[in-house]
């Protein structure tokens, strides 16, 4: 089968992860999930004291940069790839609401912005890569094949997050969780450094009211159509 990038951006909590694995598994293409690359630096600016309520030190993130080392790598138990932040496997650490809270001002930084885009172009130079994420379609990979933007209504987003933390254990309100997706919103949109915009040539895609096999459906039919073009 013949190998493209496929670009899958879009808002928070829009179940892009969920459609972008089974797609990468249904094509037996790589899925790169940069969120959790953006999520791993917020967790090392958090453990190391980078980053807090009450003060930042982003000047020391920056001058760090070269000490953070992620990679992913396949977990067998779990049939996913994971993310690990110098040797240690954090994908369930990156997840909670504590990191999702930092994160959009971490990704705001351009220094980490630059670096992690250089290392999700070198994951995807060889293509048959599906990659998640808010800048894959404009920045990442503008000459992607295809690329999707994914949208649905907040409280939909909020919906689904929520659920999932709950699953997780986390001590989270409906109200907290809604209040994070729409504060993440707002940032990833009006930052200065690859704002969250939808590429000219992406599909829109609002699955409000959509469930997975709906999305999937769609998406890879429109994949192996592009694919087999
Ligand atoms: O996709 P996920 O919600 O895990 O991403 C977490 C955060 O990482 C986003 O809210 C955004 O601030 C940042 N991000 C980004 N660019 C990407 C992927 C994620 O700025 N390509």
């Amino acid at each position: 089968m013949r190998k493209i990038v496929i670009a899958i951006d879009g808002h928070s909590s829009t179940g892009k992860s969920t459609v972008a694995k089974r797609l990468a598994k249904a094509l037996e293409y790589v899925y790169v999930d940069t969120g959790a690359m953006y999520r791993a630096v917020t967790l090392y600016a958090l453990e190391h004291g980078c980053i807090s309520d009450s003060s930042d030190d982003l000047e020391t993130l920056i001058k760090s940069l070269d000490d953070i080392r992620l990679r992913f790598e396949y977990n067998p138990e779990t049939l996913q790839s994971e993310i690990h932040l110098n040797g240690e496997n954090v994908e369930h650490k990156i997840r909670t609401l504590e990191v999702s809270r930092y994160v959009s001002k971490i990704a705001a930084i351009p220094e980490v912005r630059k670096k992690l885009v250089e290392q999700q172009q070198e994951m995807g130079k060889e293509k048959g890569v599906v990659m998640d994420g808010r800048d894959i379609g404009t920045v990442v990979f503008p000459n992607a094949e295809l690329k999707f933007f994914m949208t649905a209504s907040a409280k939909k987003r909020a919906d689904r997050r929520f659920k999932e933390l709950l699953e997780r254990g986390e001590q989270v309100t409906y109200e907290e969780v809604l209040k994070n997706v729409q504060e993440r919103d707002m940032l990833d949109s009006s930052r200065t450094v690859s704002p969250l915009v939808k590429a000219e040539d992406a599909i829109p895609f609002d699955n409000t009211s959509m469930g997975h096999e709906e999305q999937f459906r769609i998406i890879h039919q429109k994949s192996l159509e592009v694919i087999n073009d």
